[in-house]
């Protein structure tokens, strides 16, 4: 059985190499929805798959990072870069690019070690992630599985090689950020 869980944020970003020009060559944002799906065969104590609540604080804390962000990639140009950071008082560099399909691999790595920290107490099931989506648009989305997010040749994913200002992490209280930041690997590899 699935469950599914909506977030969504307001975030900024330019997608180089991207073939639309309007997209590589111009910031630009995007009202994010993100799909959390989770995947058990087994019922808990409450014959639900899994309480979201549980899980809803860390995972509200790691979208809301993003949250009226400019998400750069950390290849980009340095100048820009550098401008991105002195114009914007909320910014994430990530190791690959900002895009609809790299969004849903980082979601997917950083919740997944997430679940794998979250205790359980109440008879839930073997609880995994199954999948992430993340609509940039109306119209479009890409869905991340386990075998994407462990794909090397989609780019190497590490928790603690992402940047975030230090407004994001004044702002983010509840401690996951800081949790994440500090993993030199994400907790259990695609298989
Ligand atoms: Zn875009």
């Amino acid at each position: 059985m699935l469950i599914r869980k909506l977030f969504s944020f307001e975030g900024a970003h330019v997608v180089r190499n991207c073939t639309s020009q309007r997209c590589a060559r111009s910031i630009h944002g995007h009202s994010y929805k993100v799909e959390i799906f989770l995947e058990c065969h087994q019922l808990d104590r409450g014959q639900m798959v899994y309480d979201f609540g549980l899980l809803k604080g860390d995972v509200r804390e790691l979208i809301d990072a993003f949250d009226h962000t400019l998400v750069f990639w950390q290849e980009d140009d340095a100048d820009y870069i550098e401008q991105c950071k002195q114009h914007s008082l909320r910014w994430i560099g990530l190791p690959v690019s900002p895009s609809a399909e790299q969004l849903s691999r980082v979601f997917f790595g950083l919740i997944d070690t997430l679940l794998q920290q979250t205790e359980m107490h109440n008879g839930e099931g073997n609880v995994v992630l199954q999948s992430v989506i993340v609509h940039e648009t109306a119209t479009g989305y890409a869905q991340c599985f386990r075998e994407d997010a462990g794909n090397p040749q989609m780019g190497l994913i590490v928790p603690s090689a992402i940047t975030y200002s230090h407004q994001i992490i004044n702002e983010a209280s509840g401690g996951a950020l800081t949790r994440l930041s500090a993993l030199p690997s994400l907790s259990r590899e695609a298989t």
